[in-house]
């Protein structure tokens, strides 16, 4: 089984069935399937065969979804890419993936005008300069359906790292790697042919296109697709298009709680409010809760590398284990804490997170070293540092990269963060470790606030709370903290160009 036969058996099984909503076009499951099919034989036609590569620099729209499918569906690996990078960083990925054709969007075209490679441009709208048009070349290519010639350990796609923690990485999937994330999430948060899933996260990352893309294309459900999100945006959707199943980062919940439409918003429509991608503390659940009026709220970790799938924290579980990941991801993941030996450690102890399952990918691309540093044996190390509870619920204490050593002492940003967060009018946090000539690194709180805030009074409130050595010694106000396309703050630009005495 692959993604694009399930696309065409939705055709089969649901051919009136809508199957993509946005920007208010609707394509049924036969009219997505027929032009899946009419952007394939085009690409053929234009060279592109098994195993090429074919990137895609297109935002959240319907042309998303007909080129994934079409790319899948001649066995070409697909390397969709996140519209918010610069013209040098797309370059980098194009080159690194060995990439056979772009298919961009208009709305995106000032970024890849000047682009002479790859050999094959197409951009939706008019042709020009090098590039072909979309529409033109499915509007001439025969709807012919294809063989499925295809297997589950094939190659399907590529996806490059945010690049939070240093260059981005192409990790590479198998069709299995994602149908198995697929069929976890479609089971676990009740995902049927009537649900309606509302994508506005970038589809360019895994948690939207693996998880919530696919789980819908596995049942045959209906993809309502936004090219950006706002909390505006967000309610109304919901409310016109009575949608059932919502993935959104952190920051996108937080954004809205705020919102005074959501008082009188009709979310009844909404089963799951899915988070994930970055922890949300139980403090910021219980507002999210409150706001959107609902108990329906669940927690997915993850990261990129293991398709991304690793745990989840249910509805049920929120009110006893708010803040916590949950437990491992049911149907194909182990989960282990381990030590710098890759010892089990105990319960209550801080280890690293490491993941064994069928989501995990094949490795990075053109990357061997990276992969086997990646891998203890099959199980992938997730960087991240976490440990069990006594009910076995899994508690994220940091990531590792972010773990400060200050004095030779362990200092978790994480703990700090939670505590600044509880200050007044602070609305947002970062804590990073910054050099320091003596210590290796000393301790610093990167905050943004309704108002100015007085660091006295802020130091006094963390000393209250935080021994002595986890007390920040550097503090600095801004607008608003760096994020990345899917909301996750950058830490690495508050760490530079800072030495301190
Ligand atoms: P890069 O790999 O370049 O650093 P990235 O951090 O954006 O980029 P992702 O794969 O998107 O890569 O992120 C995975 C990480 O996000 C996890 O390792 C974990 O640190 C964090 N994360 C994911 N889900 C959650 C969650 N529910 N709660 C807390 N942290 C989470």
């Amino acid at each position: 089984m692959n993604s694009s036969q399930l696309l065409a058996r939705n055709a089969r099984k649901y051919p009136n069935r809508e199957a993509v909503v946005c920007m208010g076009k609707r394509t049924t499951y036969k009219e997505l399937d027929q032009l899946v099919n009419r952007l394939a034989h085009a690409l053929i036609g234009e060279g592109i065969q098994k195993g090429s590569k074919v990137a895609l620099f297109l935002p959240n729209v319907e042309e998303f979804v007909i080129s994934y499918f079409a790319v899948q569906r001649i066995g070409a690996v697909v390397v969709p890419i996140n519209v918010k990078l610069t013209t040098e960083e797309l370059e980098y990925i194009l080159d690194h993936s060995d990439a056979d054709a772009l298919i961009a969007h208009e709305m995106v075209f000032d970024t890849v005008k000047q682009l002479q490679a790859p050999s094959l441009l197409i951009k939706t709208g008019k042709p020009q300069d090098n590039f072909l048009s979309f529409e033109s070349l499915i509007d001439n290519a025969e709807d012919a359906s294809f063989p499925c010639l295809l297997k589950e350990d094939d190659e399907s796609t590529i996806l490059y790292t945010s690049g939070t923690t240093g260059k981005p990485k192409g990790v590479l999937f198998s069709y299995r790697n994602i149908l198995t994330v697929a069929t976890m999430i479609a089971v676990e948060m009740e995902v049927k042919p009537e649900s309606r899933m509302l994508l506005m996260m970038p589809l360019s990352h895994s948690a939207p296109l693996h998880l919530f893309l696919m789980a819908g294309i596995l049942v045959g459900s209906t993809l309502v697709i936004t090219p950006t999100f706002t909390p505006d945006l967000l309610i109304e959707t919901v409310e016109k298009e009575k949608t059932t199943h919502f993935f959104g980062a952190p920051v996108a919940y937080l954004l809205t709680v705020d919102n005074p439409r959501l008082k009188t918003a009709d979310l009844s429509s909404m089963k799951w409010w899915i988070y994930g991608g970055a922890p949300l503390s139980a403090n910021e659940v219980r507002m999210v809760k409150q706001a959107f009026r609902t108990d329906n709220i669940c927690c997915v970790y993850g990261l990129t590398e293991a398709g991304p799938s690793g745990s989840l924290l249910l509805a049920e579980e929120h009110d006893a284990k708010a803040g916590s990941i949950g437990k491992r991801a049911p149907l194909h993941t182990e989960l282990r804490i381990v030590d710098d030996q890759g010892e089990d450690v105990q319960p209550g102890e801080v280890g690293e997170i490491v993941l064994l399952g069928e989501g995990n990918m094949i490795g990075y691309y053109k990357d061997d070293e990276a992969t086997k540093e990646t891998f203890i044996g099959e199980w992938l190390k997730t960087g991240d540092l976490g440990r069990f509870d006594e009910d076995g619920y899994i508690w994220i204490v940091d990531r590792k990269k972010d773990l400060i050593i200050s004095g030779g002492v362990n200092v978790y940003p994480k703990e700090i963060e939670e505590v600044i967060l509880q200050f007044p009018n602070v609305t947002e946090v970062a804590v990073v470790g910054v050099p320091h000539v003596e210590w290796g690194e000393t301790v610093k709180a990167v905050f943004a606030a309704k108002s100015p805030i007085d660091v006295d009074e802020l130091k006094d409130f963390l000393s209250a709370h935080l021994a002595k050595f986890k007390v920040p010694r550097l503090y600095e106000q801004v607008d608003a903290l760096p994020r990345n396309a899917s909301g996750k703050i950058l830490k690495q630009p508050l760490r530079e160009g800072v030495a301190v005495k």
